[in-house]
Formats: structure tokens, sequence, C-alpha cells
């Protein structure tokens, strides 16, 4: 077969990101990753860094001194957060309804922490009835939540009054937005978040590599009140601040480019405004599900609330081959989506409308390939009325 222009990473080809991350970048960020590397202690620097933490506090709706981003993925994201919050032999709570809150049990427990796991049906969020029953027989110090749940495609609705909860009880709540913050409505001084981190390729549109996190009162008092140092020197955040704040002591090497990449998508993201920004992600998100289920696929989660606009995860129908269909997407139409993660590998897509791809085009172009392709394949999809659904979602029709 002919080499396609897909097939040749040197040739950097324009793929269309609709996995659960990476997702596409605007051309303005890639113009700032190549603007020229400055010293990590160039006052140049310093300013943009204040800048980022300024548009950061804004994005993660809080006012948070220590709010920062670390050079590392949102994994380094989550584990920083569970090393800083985290002594030997705290006891530890995660909601667990999908591969990342089961990532959070595998930190927390090398912290040295005793953990909890509420379990949560695949497809469903924490309920605030069964956390408070569970606080109520296990006090805790900390609870750990993921948002927006990417293996799933479940996001966890009701954060102000889980928050509440752990309060009232005495934990301190941290949260997980690395596939939601910039995609679906966050507010973490609104909503009594004590701890939250993220990722940059996502919902924010810059490719991985740098993971903005923020710490509020509750949390500083735990770091305060430490008797064991972090276990992580490089993640601990009493040493990473100063680099931050107005000491400006040196922590490690700036990732110097990585951060004009992130200051120019949150500039980005604040022209085009935060609200217009979340409906844009749920209004490509509903004509994306109104299209697969009028070509006649099933969604895996059913309740239709606890859908999360940024990563939408669809039944393999009987009879299609899940590999082959996602690799004749890349192959053939340049378009990436991801397979079932877990217990749900083979079992479902997971199709991402996050940053940049949260667009009507992108879910036209996804359904009509996806319809070929099952067709093709001898599933009977109603192709056609998929595409038309989807088109008139996006009409507002
Ligand atoms: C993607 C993701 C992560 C991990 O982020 P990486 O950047 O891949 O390290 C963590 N949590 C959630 C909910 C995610 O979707």
């Amino acid at each position: 077969m002919a080499e396609t222009p897909h097939q040749n990473a040197d040739r950097a080809p324009a793929r269309i990101l609709m996995g659960p991350g990476p997702s596409n970048i605007h051309p303005r960020v890639y113009l700032a990753l190549s603007r020229p590397v400055v010293g990590h202690m160039d006052p140049l620097y310093f300013q943009a860094m204040d800048e980022t933490q300024r548009r950061l506090r804004t994005l993660f709706g809080t006012r948070n001194e220590l709010t920062l981003a670390l050079p590392t993925t949102g994994m380094g994201a989550m584990e920083a957060s569970l090393v800083n919050l985290i002594e030997p032999g705290d006891d530890v709570l995660v909601g667990k309804h999908g591969v990342f809150s089961g990532r959070m049990t595998g930190i927390a427990e090398r912290c040295g922490a005793k953990v909890r796991e509420l379990d949560v049906e695949w497809g469903r969020a924490v309920d605030p009835a069964q956390l408070e029953a569970e606080l109520r027989r296990h006090p805790v110090k900390l609870v750990a939540l993921v948002h927006a749940e990417t293996s799933t495609g479940v996001v966890q609705d009701r954060l102000p009054e889980l928050a509440k909860l752990c309060h009232a009880h005495g934990a301190l709540l941290l949260v997980d937005t690395v596939a939601s913050l910039g995609g679906v409505p966050f507010h973490a001084d609104e909503w009594e978040i004590d701890a939250v981190y993220t990722g940059s390729q996502k919902c924010l549109g810059v490719p991985p590599g740098i993971a903005p996190l923020t710490f509020g009162p509750r949390a500083e008092e735990k770091l305060k009140n430490r008797k064991t140092p972090v276990q992580s020197w490089f993640f601990d955040l009493t040493l990473v601040r100063k680099y931050w704040n107005e000491e400006r002591v040196y922590h490690h090497t700036g990732p110097i480019n990585m951060t004009w990449a992130l200051l120019e998508g949150l500039r980005l993201i604040d022209e085009e405004g935060l609200e217009a920004r979340w409906a844009r992600h749920t209004h490509a998100a509903k004509a994306l599900h109104a299209g697969l289920e009028a070509m006649g696929l099933e969604l895996f989660v059913k309740h239709p609330g606890l859908r999360c606009p940024t990563v939408t995860t669809v039944n393999v129908p009987a009879g299609a081959d899940d590999a082959k269909t996602r690799k004749v997407l890349l192959e053939q139409h340049g378009l990436e989506i991801g397979g079932g993660l877990g217990p749900l590998k083979g079992k479902t897509w997971r199709v991402g409308l996050m940053g940049e791809g949260a667009q009507g085009n992108h879910v036209l172009l996804f359904l009509s390939a996806l319809g070929a392709i099952l067709q093709a394949q001898g599933v009977k999809v109603k192709a056609g009325a998929g595409v038309e659904a989807a088109g008139a979602a996006l009409n507002g029709r």
C-alpha cells in the first residue's frame, strides 16, 4: 500500500485527536512553543510564571496562593498532590469508579496511607448518602475523587455536596480534574475543594508535559502541620512554591517552552471565555450523543446527567471489530479515538471532545467515518440517521 501522510511520523501528521487526550493544539500554542529558551531565573520568565499563576487561579476558580504548574503530566500532579497531603498511617478514602481513581489508591498506599475504597458501580458517580455512611463508619483525613473519570465517561456531578460532607467529618477533599478542567464547569473556592490538579493536554489544549495544581487553606494547614517530610523532594510543594513566589529560590529548571505554551493556552481560554468554552464542549457532546444513539449505538453511561461532555463512552456493537475499527479510523481518516480501559477493554470506545477538538465538524466527521467502517464490517447501523441527528443537534433542532 502506498505510504500516506498519516503514516510517517517525521511529517508530523495532522491527526484529529478524538481520544481521551491528548487533544488538538491551536496554532498559536505551537508558535508559543517555538519562542526562544530564556534562563529559568530570567525576570522575563518570572513574569510569565506570575501571569500563568494568575490565569490558573481564574481557571480553577480560586484565590489560593499555592497555585502553580509542575513539569510533569496529570499522573505526576496526582502523585504530587497525594504525597503532600498524606503522612504515613493516615486514613484515606478513595471514591472508586474507574481506572484513574484506582491509581489514586495505588499512590496513597505507597505514601503509607491506610486506604479504603468506596466502591461505586462503573458508569455511576459517588452518591453523597453513600459517602456520608462511609465517613460515619470510618473517619478519614483525606477523601480523593475524580471529577471526570476518563475510563467510564462519568462526571462527578455533586462535588459541592460531597465537599461539605468531607468537611463535616473532618476530612480534606482532593479532586482530579485532568479530563475536565477547562471543558466542564468547576469552581474550587465556591465548591470548597481543598486541593485540585489537572494536566495540560486534555481540555486546556496544550501539549502534554506541564501540570497545574492548587491547594487551599485546609490543605495548607495540613502541609504546615506535617510531622514527617514529604517523601518526594521534587514534588515537595513547600520547596517548589519558593520558586513560584517572590523568594524565587531555584528548585528545578523551569520548563520554559512548556510554560510559554501553557500561558498561550490560558490566554486563548480567556479570549473565548470560560463559560462559552464549557458551553461549546456541551454543545458538541450533545450532538455526538444524539448521533451515536440515532445510529443505533448504545452509550455506556445510562444517566444523561452523568455523561461527561469531554469524554463519551460508547459500547462496541455486536459484530464489530474493536481494534480494526480504531485502526481504520486512524489510518484512513487520520482520526484517533480510544479503546476501553481496564475491565471495559474491548467493550467500549472512548471518544474525546476536549479543548480545540470540541467542535461540531469533528463530531460529523467521526460519525460518518464510523458509520461507513461499521457498515463495511456488516454491522447494521443507521449511519445516515446518525449524521443527520448530530447535524440537527448542532443547529439547535
Ligand atoms: C489522563 C488522566 C490522568 C493522567 O494524566 P497523564 O497526563 O496521562 O499522566 C489522570 N486522571 C484522569 C482523570 C485522566 O483522564
